[in-house]
C-alpha cells in the first residue's frame, strides 16, 4: 500500500477522502454545531502534512443520510467552522460537490490552501458508485488520497470509483489502521486474546470464527453470550438471543472443540435485571441459567475478574463490544472492569466498536488503549479477512512494502 510519502504533492491539487461524518447538536443561535470532533482530529496529520509540503488540498466527506438530495441541514458548514479553529490556513466552502464553479474554486486554490466539497452524498452517484461522479470528482485534483478508515469497507465514488482515475494513496489515518489492524492478526505477540461483546451477534459472528482460527484465547460477553450459553442448554430468560444467534453459536462452539482453535470463554456469572433501565430491579446471580422474567445484563463480578486476568497476561488484545448495558450503571460493571484491564495491560492493545469507544470514554480511559480504532463495520470487516473496496483501490494495493 502506497503512503502520502509515495506522491509528489508540491503545488499539486490533492484530493481527500475523509471521514467528517460527525455527530452534529443545535448550538446556542439555532445553528448545526459539531457535537465531537473525534474525526476531523483524527484527519489532521495527512491534512498537516499535505500542507506543509505544499499542497493545495481538496477535502471530501460524507455526512449523515441525506440520500442523494441537497438536505441543508446536512450540509458540511458546521465541519468547516470547526476546521477554521483547528487549521490555520484559508478554507473555503465549496457549494457543491462538483461542477464547473467548484472546479474553478480548486483551481484557484494556492499552496496549503483548503477547499471542503459540500456532502458527497448530496450526489445520488457517491453510493452508487457512479462512474460520471467519479470522473467529476477526479477533475478536482491532480492525486487522491484515501484516509475515512471508517467508509474505506463501501465501494462509492469518493472511496473506490476516484482512485483508479487519478495516482493514488492512503493518508496517514487509513494507513495506521490498516497496519495495526492486519498486524494483529498476521503477527501478534502473543498470547493474542480477543473480547468480543456488545448485542449485534450477527455482524460479529464470522469476526468471533476468524479470531478461533488466529487468537489463543476468545473471551466473549454482552448479549452476545446467550446464543452461547443458550447453545450449551442453559436458560437465558429474557436475555437478548435469537433463534438464528444460537445456531450460528453452536457451530462456533463446535469449531472451538477443534485441535488448533482458541480456548473460548464464557461467563461463569451474570448481572440479571428485569430490563436495561437504571432503575431496573437486578442482583448477581452466581451462575448462568437465567431465570424466567429476568435478562442477563452484564457479565458477574467472577466473569469479570477472570477476564481481567486474561487480559493481564496478553500479549496482544483485541476488544470489540461492552460486557453489559453499561449506559445503565447496575449494568456496567463488567465494562469497566474489561475497560481498566485494557488501559492496564502490558501487551498490544486496540479497541473497535462505536459503542467499545464510548465506553472506554465513559470511564476516561480512551487516551489509555494503544489503537482506538475509528472504524466500526471497515474495523470488522477488516478483521473478518474481507478486503476492504477503499483499500483495494489505492495504488500498490496487495503489494508488500
Ligand atoms: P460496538 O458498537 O462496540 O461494536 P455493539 O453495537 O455490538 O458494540 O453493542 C453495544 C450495545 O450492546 C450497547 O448499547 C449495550 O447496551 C448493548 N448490550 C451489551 N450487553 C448487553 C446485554 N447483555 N443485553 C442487552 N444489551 C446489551
Ligand atoms: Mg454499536
Amino acid at each position: 500500500m502506497r503512503s502520502i510519502d509515495d506522491l509528489d504533492v508540491r503545488g499539486k491539487r490533492v484530493l481527500v477522502r475523509v471521514d467528517f461524518n460527525v455527530p452534529l447538536d443545535t448550538g446556542a443561535d439555532g445553528a448545526a454545531v459539531v457535537a465531537d470532533d473525534t474525526r476531523i482530529v483524527a484527519a489532521m496529520p495527512t491534512i498537516g502534512e499535505l500542507r506543509g509540503r505544499g499542497a493545495r488540498l481538496v477535502l471530501v466527506s460524507h455526512l449523515g443520510r441525506p440520500e442523494g438530495k441537497q438536505d441543508q441541514s446536512l450540509s458540511m458548514a458546521p465541519v468547516v467552522a470547526r476546521l477554521r479553529e483547528l487549521v490555520d490556513a484559508s478554507i473555503t466552502l465549496a457549494p457543491a460537490v462538483v461542477g464547473d464553479q467548484v472546479k474553478a474554486l480548486s483551481e484557484k486554490l494556492g499552496e496549503g490552501d483548503v477547499l471542503v466539497l459540500e456532502n458527497v452524498r448530496f450526489e445520488p452517484g457517491e453510493t452508487s458508485n457512479d462512474p460520471e461522479l467519479a470522473r467529476a470528482l477526479a477533475e478536482l485534483a491532480d492525486v487522491y488520497v484515501n484516509d475515512a478508515f471508517g467508509a474505506a469497507h463501501r465501494a462509492h465514488a469518493s472511496t473506490e470509483g476516484v482512485a483508479h482515475l487519478l495516482p493514488s494513496a492512503a493518508g496517514r489515518l487509513l494507513e495506521r489502521e490498516v497496519l495495526t489492524l492486519t498486524g494483529i492478526l498476521e503477527n501478534p505477540a502473543r498470547p493474542l486474546v480477543a473480547i468480543i461483546g456488545g448485542a449485534k451477534v450477527a455482524d460479529k459472528i464470522a469476526v468471533i470464527d476468524r479470531f478461533l482460527e488466529l487468537a489463543d484465547v476468545v473471551v466473549i460477553g454482552g448479549a452476545m453470550c446467550f446464543p452461547f450459553l443458550s447453545a450449551q442448554g442453559h436458560a437465558v430468560g429474557e436475555s437478548l438471543c435469537s433463534e438464528e444467534d444460537t445456531d450460528h453459536a453452536r457451530r462456533a462452539l463446535e469449531q472451538a472443540a477443534r485441535p488448533g482453535h482458541a480456548r473460548l470463554e464464557l461467563p461463569v456469572d451474570l448481572v440479571i435485571g428485569r430490563r436495561p433501565a437504571a432503575d431496573s430491579e437486578h442482583r448477581v446471580l452466581s451462575a448462568v441459567d437465567v431465570p424466567e422474567g429476568w435478562m442477563g445484563l452484564d457479565i458477574g463480578p467472577v466473569t469479570a475478574e477472570r477476564y481481567a486476568g486474561e487480559i493481564a497476561a496478553a500479549g496482544t488484545v483485541f476488544w470489540n463490544g461492552p460486557m453489559g448495558a453499561f449506559e445503565h450503571a447496575p449494568f456496567a460493571a463488567g465494562t469497566r472492569a474489561v475497560a481498566e484491564a485494557v488501559a492496564e495491560a502490558s501487551g498490544l492493545t486496540v479497541v473497535g466498536g462505536g459503542d467499545s469507544a464510548a465506553a472506554l470514554a465513559r470511564f476516561g480511559l480512551e487516551k489509555e488503549v494503544d489503537h482506538l480504532s475509528t472504524g466500526g463495520g471497515a474495523t470488522l470487516e477488516l478483521v473478518e479477512g474481507k478486503a476492504l473496496p477503499g483499500v483495494q483501490a489505492l495504488d500498490g494495493a496487495g503489494v508488500a512494502s
